[in-house]
């Protein structure tokens, strides 16, 4: 199908993120079943119930532009899971397993950011408001999922996994953070730095 329109591409990826969303209540479930600390699993269900309930508010936006919710293949959320799946199978140990999870999560969670950030400015622009709201919704329940996980590895989750397979405490007391055994650590916080800086990107793209 040719897109023709600002409103023919908002459909288009309406119908990507719906589809999106499907196939990640498969995937927080296998997710939260893998999870070995608690509070990651309980992350993931939390997210789960709040998955469910942005396929209810895409409806939702559906209806509010008169379509027939229907979701198209999202190849890229096909291959996030996939690729998430493969690092889960390689983890030797649990802690390096919950570490990949959350990785894994996040590069979904800055997937949809971008999708729904999209969305809301373009149901704006679309004059539809009430679309706009219900996709802002969305956004900000990514956005704070996004966080949390972020909590999670960085207050406790990628310390257990270890920079290497010694002793956690090894890592916590290298301060400089230069330290080929810090690696793992430092590639997070600058993850963070271009995620913030992604984030601010797109809120000056499109302003919503
Ligand atoms: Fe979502
Ligand atoms: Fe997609
Ligand atoms: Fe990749
Ligand atoms: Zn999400």
């Amino acid at each position: 199908m040719k897109l023709n329109s600002l409103h023919d591409l908002f459909v288009h990826e309406l119908r990507d993120i719906y589809d999106a969303e499907r196939q990640l209540v498969k995937a927080l479930r296998k997710m939260a079943k893998a999870a070995s600390a608690d509070d990651l699993r309980n992350a993931f269900e939390e997210h789960l119930a709040q998955t469910e309930g942005q396929i209810n508010r895409l409806e939702s936006v559906f209806e509010e532009f008169d379509l027939k919710p229907k979701g198209r293949t999202c190849e890229a959320m096909k291959g996030m899971v996939e690729e998430g799946k493969t690092v889960m199978d390689s983890a030797a140990d649990e802690a390096t397993g919950d570490a990949g999870l959350i990785a894994a999560a996040q590069k979904v969670e800055h997937y949809e950011i971008a999708s729904y950030g999209c969305l809301a400015t373009w149901a704006r622009q679309l004059g539809n408001d009430n679309a706009a709201r219900l996709l802002r919704e969305t956004l900000a329940e990514e956005k704070n999922a996004d966080a949390k996980l972020n909590a999670l590895a960085e207050g406790r989750i990628n310390a257990e996994a270890g920079p290497t397979a010694e002793p956690a405490k090894e890592m916590r007391t290298q301060g400089d953070g230069r330290s080929e055994h810090n690696g793992h650590h430092r590639a997070g916080e600058e993850e963070n730095k271009r995620a913030g800086e992604m984030t601010e990107a797109r809120s000056d793209m499109a302003p919503i």
